[in-house]
């Protein structure tokens, strides 16, 4: 065990700031030869992904595993500052314990730190003694350990587990088991060496000082104690197993925490893009100009007014649809809204007012909020988001009659934080990285279109600020923490410093994981996992290339089919699908036929809302019950499969004969056409495609596992449904065990699996798919560097122990505690 002398200790010191405390820490390290210097970087890491406060005034700076090899001696050293100096939110440490072990050794001292943690008056005393025996002797003087004392006669249930993590029982696992007895009723504790523990007590765990070969007892009153003490063994087996504490470099960048909380005011929201960003404040002020104020002309100057903006409005859409510099969902915004705002009818509508006695802005208003209206009554998601669309096109023609400025930005050259009461969608998409590093709303929704912009910027946002968002300074540095979802105003020197630091190492991480693009997904064992995207549009196969995909491994034909008013011609499919195939050059495509339905409806087909409902006729259901459609789309697609390798596959598959029915009709169509014989697969997305999943393997030659909607139809919760947001959890080991279920399916049959949904993309599932025995990851392109650099670190052994824990575990938060692979 760590031991402490007068030599270790430094009497009545000051330090104004956290940081410059831990530096003090690791400099009386480094003298006495304990550490090198470069010690106190790891020391600042630490601190910044979990806090080492412990109570009363007690802190335990220390340095991360992986930086132990700066670490000379064993060694722990005290300082002591009576005035305290700000650690942790309004807590300030007076007694700062530095340590540097190279494994657990400073466990047993941190039993030791609760006499005084435990006691508030001897605390006090020790933050001002001016002897340093007093302080050895309160902590090392007579055998302290933690906990209370234990009842012998206990009359609950209990198990005993041996705990074998060489680290020790330390902060973060017992925060992780305090979380989990968080949800259990009745006592809980934890028994080691004669003393007990409240377990729903992180830093009560921790002080009972378990260390590696200690014994457990787990102890439960509750009724449901079988329950419980099983759970809680379990988790505590996962942090037997615990690997390296690698995820800390990883997690640090993004998990940033402030080094000083004394000087940090901040202002929380809610997240709706993550990450950090740091620049000086700009109000966005669009509408400042009062509409009472605009001087109006003769009925035809107003009509020309009216024609001017409206021109006006659309060739600025216009171009901002045709900058190469705007992602996909930006010009797609902007082309929607050029088609709004660029009606006849609107117009003539608005005209019409104008010849009643109206003047140009009001009678543009008038006929923007009638039509607005109409759309919002329909009750239909799809028109009630036109609706919204149209409001916000809408106000671009009114803001050229206003003559305000159509683009704020326009002066800015440096990237600023973007302040708002709330941003409409084609505000939102006319940002860009290289002006606005984060935005912050008064209002808004994380569930908001200009939130889904914000994301594909990879723009930070915290929304629903409210109204002290008005204490932000224009040009003042101001520090967004999305992740955080708070904004802090006057941030310190050393917290400036340790974001842009962070924000250093998320574009270094990007930088490598894009250099390497190319390179296949490899593990370090030589199995490898495919990674291609997912795409809708021609445009995006060229882009799945250049993000290093290998293929295509979802085409989401309905897109085609979406916002029109008829369904698009035989030929017209034609074209569109020879230019994806052509465009990848001789890689793999995975067309799938046309998924109406659900979130996804179309107008023209003449279908209710019930029939188009997510339990309804969606996707090949409909094909099925309208086979003009699906033929039109299958001789399409075969005629365009003479052109290079495409793959069909069909969505909301249920059963084998589902597949039997459109198969037929399949092969009638490519005889039609005299198309080639290609595979045909179907998306594993319905529990009873994963039931009939060995049956289904015998007739089909692929399975694409969709888990968006196997999530929504496994745990029966609507995916777009804001409130039940996090019960859709595709880490659910409902959903895993399903996957997993489908793939030994196909293996078993000799056929391949592919994971064309959102978990496929989320760095632990798709290390986690990879553990089953997934083939082949499709995502949206610009995640497939990133994936892949993952999925390079690890190797098939230690993936499979990862995904065969998840799938043994019984919620998702339990999958999201265990450690990823590297
Ligand atoms: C899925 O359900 O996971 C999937 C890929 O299909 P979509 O999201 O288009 O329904
Ligand atoms: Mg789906």
């Amino acid at each position: 065990m760590l031991n402490l002398t007068p030599s270790d200790i430094r009497l009545g010191q000051k330090f104004s700031s956290k940081e410059e405390a831990i530096q003090g820490i690791a400099k009386l390290l480094a003298e006495l030869g304990a550490v090198e210097a470069g010690y106190v970087d790891s020391m600042l890491g630490r601190e910044r992904t979990a806090n080492t406060y412990l109570g009363n005034g007690v802190v335990i700076p220390h340095g991360q595993p992986q930086q132990s090899n700066l670490i000379r001696e064993t060694r722990v050293v005290l300082i002591q500052v009576p005035q305290g100096v700000a650690w942790k939110g309004e807590e300030r440490a007076h007694l700062i314990f530095g340590i540097a072990a190279k494994s657990d050794e400073h466990i047993g001292l941190l039993a030791r730190l609760t006499s005084i943690t435990a006691d508030a008056d001897l605390a006090k005393d020790l933050a001002s003694t001016t002897d340093p025996e007093v302080i050895i002797a309160a902590v090392f003087g007579e055998e302290t350990g933690a906990g209370d004392d234990i009842d012998d006669d206990y009359a609950g249930e209990r198990v005993f587990v041996k705990f074998t993590n060489p680290r020790g029982f330390h902060l973060r696992p017992a925060s992780q088991l305090a979380e989990l007895t968080e949800q259990m009723d009745g006592n809980i504790s934890l028994v080691v060496n004669g003393r007990e523990a409240d377990a729903r007590s992180a830093l009560k765990i921790v002080s009972l000082g378990i260390t590696a070969e200690s014994h457990i007892e787990i102890r439960s009153d509750s009724p449901y104690a079988t329950d419980h003490l099983d759970r809680i063994s379990r988790l505590l087996e996962l942090i037997n197993d615990e690997p390296q504490e690698v995820i800390d470099e990883v997690d640090s960048a993004i998990h940033w925490e402030p080094v000083q909380s004394e000087s940090t005011s901040s202002i929380s929201g809610t997240m709706a893009a993550p990450g950090i960003a740091v620049g000086p404040v700009f109000h966005w002020n669009l509408g400042s100009h009062d509409a009472a104020d605009r001087k109006r002309g003769d009925e035809a100057s107003e009509c020309s007014a009216l024609e001017v903006a409206i021109e006006t409005a659309v060739s600025g859409l216009t171009e901002l649809a045709d900058d190469e510099n705007m992602n996909k969902v930006q010009r797609n915004l902007f082309t929607a809204h050029v088609a709004l705002v660029d009606d006849l009818e609107l117009k003539e509508a608005a005209l019409n007012k104008i010849k009643e006695g109206e003047d140009a802005l009001s009678a543009w208003n008038a006929v923007v909020t009638d039509k607005a209206a109409k759309l919002e009554a329909l009750t239909d998601a799809n028109l009630a988001q036109r609706a919204v669309d149209l409001k916000d096109a809408g106000h671009r023609v009114s803001r050229v009659l206003l003559g305000e400025v159509q683009d704020p930005l326009a002066e800015i050259t440096a990237p600023v934080v973007l302040i708002a009461e709330d941003l409409e969608p084609s505000e939102a998409a006319q940002l860009s990285s290289e002006k606005v590093s984060g935005i912050c709303l008064r209002a808004g929704s994380p569930n908001a279109h200009s939130a889904i912009v914000a994301r594909s910027l990879g723009i930070p946002m915290v929304v629903a600020m409210g109204d002290a968002l008005a204490d932000a300074v224009r040009d003042a540095t101001v520090l967004l923490d999305a992740s955080g979802a708070r904004l802090f105003l006057e941030p310190s020197e050393a917290d400036l410093e340790s974001a842009c630091k962070a924000l250093k190492a998320i574009d270094a991480r990007r930088e490598q994981a894009w250099s390497q693009r190319f390179s296949p997904a490899l593990l370090t064992d030589g199995h490898r996992v495919e990674v291609v995207a997912n795409i809708a549009r021609v445009e995006e196969a060229e882009n799945a290339l250049k993000a290093g995909a290998e293929g295509v491994g979802l085409v989401r034909t309905e897109f085609l089919f979406l916002d029109r008013e008829h369904a698009p011609t035989e030929d017209e499919q034609y074209e569109c699908y020879k230019a994806m195939v052509e465009a990848l050059g001789g890689l793999p495509m995975v067309l799938r036929t046309v998924d109406i339905g659900g979130d996804k409806p179309v107008d023209y087909l003449g279908l209710s809302e019930h029939d188009l409902s997510f339990l309804g006729l969606r996707g090949i259901r409909l094909g099925l019950a309208r086979p003009d459609i699906i033929k039109t789309q299958l001789r399409a697609v075969f005629r365009a499969a003479k052109h290079g390798p495409i793959k069909l596959l069909f969505p909301m598959i249920a059963t084998p004969n589902d597949f039997r029915r459109i198969r037929q009709i399949a092969e009638t169509v490519r005889r039609e056409v005299d198309g080639p014989q290609i595979d045909l697969g179907v998306m594993i997305e319905v529990p009873a495609a994963v039931t009939m999943a060995p049956e289904l393997a015998k007739v089909v030659d692929f399975f694409s596992v969709g888990t968006n909607d196997l999530t929504q139809y496994g745990l029966a919760v609507d995916r777009t449904h804001p409130l039940l947001a996090k019960r859709a959890d595709s880490l659910h080991p409902v959903v895993l065990r399903m996957i997993d279920t489908a793939t030994k399916a196909a293996h078993a049959e000799g056929k391949w699996v592919g994971v064309c949904g959102g978990l496929a993309a989320d760095p632990l599932g798709a290390q986690i798919l990879t553990g089953i025995g997934v083939d082949e990851l499709s995502m949206p392109a610009a995640l497939i560097p990133a994936v892949k650099e993952k999925l390079r670190k690890a190797n098939l052994a230690d993936l499979q122990a990862l995904a065969k824990r998840a799938l043994a575990q019984d919620d998702a938060v339990a999958v999201r505690l265990i450690p990823p692979a590297v």
